[in-house]
This record gives C-alpha cells, structure tokens and sequence, in this order.
C-alpha cells in the first residue's frame, strides 16, 4: 500500500511496510520511517499474561522450586 506524496520530510511517496516489529512507513525518496501503531494495545497483553499466570498449575510451580534445590 502507498500513501503518494505523504512524506513530511520531502513530500514523497510513502508505502507501508512490515517486519518482526510491526508496521511502519517508509519513504521511497529519502528514506524517512514512522512506526506505525502496534496492532496489540500493550493493555490487552497484560491481560492476556494475567490470564496465563493465573491458569499455571501451583503444583507444577512447587516441582520447580524443588528441582532447584536439588
Ligand atoms: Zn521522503
């Protein structure tokens, strides 16, 4: 997707790209990057890990602690 002629820096065209971090912009003429939202509010992870730590087993956390002892 391209956004022609957004470039605050030099009014160029902009397309929107994306790697392991996410989506950002990028200008085709000088180069520019503006990171673009994270698609997960950092909120609704920290749910999420909540979620997780709360359904953990107490007993498989004890055998943990006893196996570092040991
Ligand atoms: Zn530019």
């Amino acid at each position: 997707m391209i956004k022609f002629k957004e470039c605050p820096r030099c009014q160029g065209d902009l397309y929107i790209t994306e790697d392991g971090f996410g989506r950002y912009l990028s200008c085709l003429q000088c180069g520019y990057l503006r990171d673009l939202k994270q698609p997960v509010p950092v909120s609704q992870m920290k749910s999420q890990l909540d979620s997780r730590l709360e359904s953990a087993p107490a007993a498989a956390t004890l055998q943990e602690a006893e196996l570092e002892v040991a």
